[in-house]
């Protein structure tokens, strides 16, 4: 779609900012045109009058009129939703055909009246429409703002003490036109504050905003400026810009967040965006770049304050052109996929090959996929890719048996992102039935991730595609850091490899050898077949094929290349080979067994382990870092990295420091499994980076006690989970988080798609879950299970499965499937999740354990 035009009445393109407000709907209902039905399928809690949920759809439309909107709006409300014409005017749309709005506003649920966008989209499917609604009270009062005057008569917020929404930008815009040079606009907002407010209740909440204000009064007074709150946790400070004075700043706002709560509280850091002014430019212009800025950095914690500047906008508007080009470029079929067959090293003859998206744009100008999945995988979208090319590979595959040639096993790419939004296993084994296909003519490749705290959703997926008969491949192996880790987690039947490692130039080479002999000794103990990809010279195939290396993907044998290509060369006997890739069942390694045979050079292991490094405390107050490895030296990346290695207990958080020697304390206590924790460290230039800091005691020296430590950035880890949180919007599962503390379990409501089955708001959910009435509403047996699962022994690593049966609000008895899986995820502290879904006829099974 085209995101900057489906909303009229804006007579600029909108703001990327008012997107993003836009983004974030509070309603969707479904309206299926050919069965004149209307299916209300998300909708935020207790907050429109929303009574029919599924309904005709002349139903809802007459309803609404009389009782949902606003009577002012209803000319405009049937305008955009009647039913007889809905259809006609969506395809007649302009400017983008398919889209259409109207502003209306709807009535909340005390009867007041609150100003929506409601969006008409089609769907994919001929007839289906889905209808949004977001909530723009704040850019209608932000737009009032603009002309309203500041008055000299100001309010000022009860709670906090500073100037609400209005009169702030009204003063603020009178003293930046006055003086706006040097002058700027911080945005400040504190992260995840709702669930701060849902975790320690609205007290603890509204106690933290009231110290905010305080800290932001005092900022006002010294630097001259003006700061206001904004409603929930937004608030603004316009002053002249000073970076010492912004890091202060920072330096007060963020223990307040700390002290509220028992827990650490990574998750509640206030971040900073800031718009410095210029000549001529609106105060709400300024604003939404301050806006911007911050909203760049939520979820990172390693940026916590950051400047507006104008590639960073132009950045995200390239990509919103992506994604909406993308969309009507797969409506248009200029999307396709090409093959790129992966070869025996020792005859040349095909085993198999790899589908890769292509994108051929209308004009004749490719995209390649190097630009655009990565966008489509950020924004959530790659999963319609992938579907798509999924469903071409099989009905090729289809077409090539019929036509009585022997089939080639194709290689599908899978994101972890279709993982979250879709059940890949199970539609793929649909896309199998549909085109009567045997599992072994699909490979699933994986790309290997980062992201930890995703692994056991991953691992979970593969295992099902593998029982279910797929072969299941890790893609990229080696290029994210905790490559051996995610080997043993996740059971895969083949390895990639990218040969990037033979592309280094010549002072490297050795190095990139060195990884590749390792990593093919390791796999062939392992019994794993790998592939190497991207090999491109007859060097480099002999190369390979002297360290055992059996099969190759790459420029050499062939590039990817158009189906019709593809078939022509298979066409030919001789060229293919039907044996398949030779495998056995892996198993689970112990390290030790490789360590022994010291099969790891010194570079592998660095590789493997990631960035890591000696420390030296000298038991009191002093710690130095006296090893350290490249990987080190490069996360850690600071121009004067070696004043910057003794005492570094100085560069850490005040906050930080007690918790640091702590660790240490506690590693050395605990030999085995060391100790590990998350910091707060200053760079050299001011800003404050988040670290997850693993340590093991090694030895008592006469200078100090040594330890080793393994060092992770926590950049992107909450950004992931925060789109998943978005995405899950559509789950019809319950997801539930437990945490152990004190031998007590803490639950965290994570997706609540429940809710109609059971009768319980999320509020009542958690509260029940929370005084563990909850589990009182399974029957007898069910309970039992459930307990008897919980407290498992952590040792198996299993995951549970049980259909059970639990009173809902009604006092029915409802049948529910009930799953429970073991993670460990050092981050987060999660340690087992609950899900809870709609009993299907395959979960009538008995228990199992
Ligand atoms: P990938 O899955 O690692 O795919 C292998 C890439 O290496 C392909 O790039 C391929 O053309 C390239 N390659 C193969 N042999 C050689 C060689 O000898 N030398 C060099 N320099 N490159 C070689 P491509 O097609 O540009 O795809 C790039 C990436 O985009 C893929 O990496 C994959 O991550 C992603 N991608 C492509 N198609 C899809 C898709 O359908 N779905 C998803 N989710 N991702 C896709
Ligand atoms: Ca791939
Ligand atoms: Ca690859």
């Amino acid at each position: 779609m085209d995101m900057f035009a489906i909303f009229p009445g804006a007579s600029k393109p909108m703001s990327v900012m008012e997107w993003l407000d836009h983004s974030s709907f509070d309603e969707l209902a479904e309206i299926d045109l050919p069965r004149n039905r209307c299916r209300n399928l998300y909708h935020v809690e207790g907050k429109y009058f929303v009574p029919l949920l599924d309904c005709s759809l002349q139903e809802i439309y007459r309803f609404a009129q009389e009782n949902m909107v606003h009577p002012d709006d209803r000319t405009a409300y049937a305008e955009i939703m009647d039913p007889e014409s809905m259809e006609r005017r969506l395809s007649e749309a302009s400017p983008t055909p398919g889209f259409v709005s109207a502003e209306i506003r709807h009535k909340l649920l005390d009867g007041s009246w609150r100003w929506t966008e409601l969006l008409l989209a089609s769907a994919e499917t001929p007839g289906i429409v889905r209808a949004y609604i977001f909530d723009i009270q704040n850019q209608k009062d932000r737009l009032e703002g603009r002309v309203t005057s500041y008055q000299g008569k100001v309010e000022y917020d009860e709670l906090t003490g500073l100037l609400r929404e209005k009169d702030f930008f009204a003063k603020a815009r009178e003293a930046l036109a006055e003086y706006p040079d040097g002058w700027c606009l911080i945005v400040i907002d504190i992260e995840n504050f709702k669930l701060f407010n849902d975790w320690y209740g609205r007290e603890a909440g509204d106690v933290l905003l009231a110290k905010v204000g305080t800290l932001l009064r005092a900022a006002e007074r010294d630097s001259g400026g003006v700061a206001g709150y904004l409603g929930q946790d937004d608030f603004c400070l316009a002053a002249p810009y000073d970076a010492d004075r912004v890091e202060h700043l920072y330096r007060e706002l963020q223990p307040l967040s700390a002290k509220s709560g028992e827990t650490s509280s990574v998750g509640f850091l206030p971040a900073l965006g800031i718009a410095l002014a210029e000549q001529g430019l609106p105060i709400l212009d300024l604003f939404d770049r301050a806006a911007f800025a911050v909203r760049k950095i939520k979820g990172d914690f390693h940026t916590r304050v950051l400047i507006y500047q104008p590639s960073m906008l132009e950045k995200t508007e390239e990509e919103y052109r992506i994604l909406s080009d993308f969309q009507s470029g797969l409506k248009r079929g200029e999307v396709y996929f090409c093959l790129q067959p992966q070869c025996r090293v020792s005859s040349g003859r095909i085993v198999g090959a790899e589908s890769l998206a292509r994108w051929r744009r209308a004009d004749g100008t490719n995209t390649p996929p190097d630009t655009f999945v990565p966008v489509l995988e950020k924004y959530g979208f790659v999963t319609d890719l992938d579907q798509f090319i999924w469903e071409g590979v099989c009905k090729w595959l289809r077409k090539w048996i019929d036509a009585e040639h022997t089939p080639i096993p194709i290689s599908v790419n899978v994101s972890q992102v279709d993982i979250f939004t879709i059940d890949v296993p199970r539609y793929l084994e649909s896309l199998t039935e549909k085109y009567r296909l045997p599992k072994s003519c699909l490979k699933i490749e994986i790309t290997e991730s980062a992201y930890v705290s995703d692994v056991a959703a991953v691992k979970e997926a593969v295992q099902r595609l593998r029982d279910m008969g797929f072969l299941a491949l890790m893609d990229d192996f080696g290029s994210g850091y905790s490559s051996l880790n995610m080997l043993r987690r996740l059971n895969v039947d083949i390895i990639k490899l990218d040969a990037q490692f033979l592309r280094f130039d010549d002072t490297d080479s050795e190095k990139g050898i060195h990884i590749l002999e390792t990593i093919l000794n390791m796999t062939q103990t392992m019994a794993l077949p790998v592939i190497v990809e991207g090999v491109e010279t007859a060097q480099q195939v002999s190369f390979l094929a002297d360290l055992g290396c059996r099969y190759i993907q790459g420029y050499h044998f062939y590039k990817p290349m158009d189906v019709s290509d593809f078939e022509r060369v298979i066409s030919d006997e001789n060229n293919i080979d039907t044996d398949g890739f030779a495998f056995k069942p892996n198993q689970q390694f112990h390290i030790r067994e490789f360590l022994d045979q010291n099969i790891y050079t010194d570079s592998m292991l660095n590789n493997i382990l990631g960035a890591a490094a000696f420390y030296e405390w000298d038991g009191a107050e002093n710690v130095d870092i006296v090893r350290f490895n490249e990987q080190f030296y490069r996360l850690v990346n600071e121009p004067n990295f070696k004043d910057r290695i003794q005492g570094i207990q100085d560069f850490f958080h005040p906050n930080d420091r007690k918790e640091f020697f702590e660790l240490l304390k506690k590693a050395e206590a605990d030999r085995l499994n060391g100790a590990s924790g998350m910091f707060g460290v200053y760079r050299e230039d001011g800003s404050l980076g988040r670290f997850f800091m693993r340590l093991y005691y090694l030895e008592q020296t006469e200078r100090g006690k040594v330890f080793y430590g393994s060092l992770q950035e926590m950049t992107k880890v909450t950004e992931l989970q925060n789109q998943m949180k978005l995405l899950s919007r559509f789950s019809s599962e319950s997801i539930v988080f437990l945490r152990r503390r004190k031998g007590n379990w803490l639950s965290q409501i994570v997706v609540h798609g429940l809710r109609d089955a059971i009768g319980l708001s999320q509020e009542a959910f958690q509260k029940e879950l929370d005084e563990g009435d909850f589990y009182r509403r399974f029957d007898d047996t069910s309970r039992e299970i459930f307990y008897a699962m919980l407290e498992a022994a952590e040792e198996d690593e299993l995951n549970f499965g049980f259909p059970a049966r639990i009173l809902n609000a009604n006092g029915k008895f409802e049948k529910i499937y009930v799953k429970i899986d073991f993670v460990h995820d050092e981050y987060s502290e999660v340690e087992r999740i609950l899900m809870f879904r709609k009993r299907e006829e395959e979960d009538m099974s008995a228990p199992r354990l």
